[in-house]
């Protein structure tokens, strides 16, 4: 049980997002973390956690401030416990078929404001990363040079204590079942079986079960999506070292464990077909598609622990995959917080966008770009577009 019955703010979720608002919270509010699960289970502990400006990678989306944010933050939380910040650059190449694309295009012109993110034409990718790059057939690639990855799990960790020592409270193994509200103002929560907490603000980072724990106030314009990822060593064994790497569909990468991380990404009709384990179709993909990134690798793969149980969570995410950060409902201190691709990496942001929110302080970008209303969803011909077909 909580250990009072009132709180400033209550943040529904301890995954990533949840974790980081608690510690960006914490110095102002007296708050409170309800997680229905363990730290271990969020989508955010099984991430590939690689760390980089996503929102920028997705289509070339500049917001200021971003990547600097997220660097500065994992740096500084890097001093912190047993959490550390492995630097690596991260490359997104581009084929000859994507040079000329509209999405190509703004990338690179938007590449000139961000610090940090520079494009290197063919030839500078094989200076820079000589006997890795198999570059046949791509004509450059977008470099974040001061991007890296963690392990997810004492990510969530460092955050958590961090925010402990600010004062904020967790309480594992508590599912929140309804928000209360009185007149338009948050009031409270209620908790399995029936408990209630008051409080002043709610926080909803609930993953995959915002939508619902919010249905009775807005309309969430989230989908549910997969995103699934394998370790893999090699034969021969990689040599040198592998940036973090996504071309041709899929994103592979090393991780803290001396593996690589390969993946696959696709949406899906509903939540209860989140594959259990990585699917024979991104085994193939892979298999097809390692070769083509990397020299070296003569499609030889063993998955470390049969390629199990890497892909428990889905995510849900927005058409145009920036989250949603946003008071829904018109009802005052309730805050949705969903739907980001890289939500691992990005946390710390959108905890900035939360807190802006609940204080009314600036933040550097502007939260239109988070609102939930960007989407007509009064629309009757809106429907979620799709980047491929669905898998059931
Ligand atoms: C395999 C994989 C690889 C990925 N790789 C990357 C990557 O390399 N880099 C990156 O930045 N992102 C990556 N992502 C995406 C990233 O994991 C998500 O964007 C992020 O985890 C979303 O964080 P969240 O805090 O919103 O949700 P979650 O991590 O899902 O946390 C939500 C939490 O809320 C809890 N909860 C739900 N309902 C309730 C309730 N009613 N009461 C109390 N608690 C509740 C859940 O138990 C859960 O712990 C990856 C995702 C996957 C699945």
């Amino acid at each position: 049980m909580p250990q009072a019955n009132s709180y400033d703010v209550v943040v529904i979720g301890a995954g990533s997002i949840g974790c980081s608002t608690a510690d960006h919270l914490a110095d102002d509010y007296d708050v409170l973390v309800l997680e229905k699960g363990k730290l271990e289970e969020s989508a955010s502990a099984n991430a590939s956690a690689f760390i980089s400006d996503w929102w920028f990678f997705l289509e070339g989306e500049h917001i200021p401030g971003v990547a600097v944010k997220v660097r500065d933050y994992f740096e500084e939380l890097s001093a912190t416990g047993d959490f550390e910040f492995h630097a690596q650059p991260f490359i997104s190449l581009v084929d000859e078929d994507e040079a000329g694309s509209p999405e190509t295009r703004k990338m690179r012109k938007n590449v000139k404001k961000i610090p940090g993110i520079e494009y290197f034409d063919v030839d500078e990718l094989a200076e820079s990363y000589p006997d890795v790059l198999n570059l046949e057939g791509f004509v450059g690639g977008i470099v974040d040079t001061e991007a890296g990855y963690v392990k997810p799990r004492p990510y969530l960790r460092a955050m958590k204590e961090r925010a402990e020592r600010k004062g904020a409270e967790f309480e594992f193994g508590t599912e929140v079942t309804g928000i209360e509200t009185e007149t338009g103002s948050v009031t409270g929560v209620t908790m399995a079986p029936g408990d209630l907490v008051q409080c002043d603000s709610v926080v909803v980072a609930a993953g995959t079960h915002t939508e619902s724990l919010v249905a009775e106030f807005t309309d969430l314009p989230v989908q549910p999506f997969v995103i699934c990822a394998a370790a893999v060593r090699g034969d021969p064994a990689f040599s040198g070292s592998v940036p973090t790497t996504s071309g041709r569909g899929t994103l592979i990468g090393p991780n803290a464990d001396g593996d690589l991380l390969v993946g696959d990404e696709y949406w899906i009709e509903d939540l209860d077909s989140i594959p259990r384990d990585f699917p024979k179709e991104a085994q193939e993909k892979v298999a097809e598609l390692l070769p083509q990134l990397f020299t070296g690798f003569d499609g030889g793969l063993e998955y470390v622990d049969g390629g199990e149980h890497h892909c428990p969570e889905g995510i849900t995410i927005t058409p145009d995959q920036v989250p949603v950060i946003d008071e829904v409902g018109d009802v005052d201190g309730l805050v949705v917080a969903d739907g980001s691709r890289g939500a691992v990496s990005l946390a710390p942001v959108i905890a900035v966008a939360v807190q802006s929110i609940l204080t009314g302080t600036e933040t550097e970008f502007s939260l239109d770009r988070f609102a939930i209303d960007r989407f007509d969803l009064e629309d009757p011909e809106y429907d979620l577009p799709m980047i491929t077909e669905p898998r059931s």
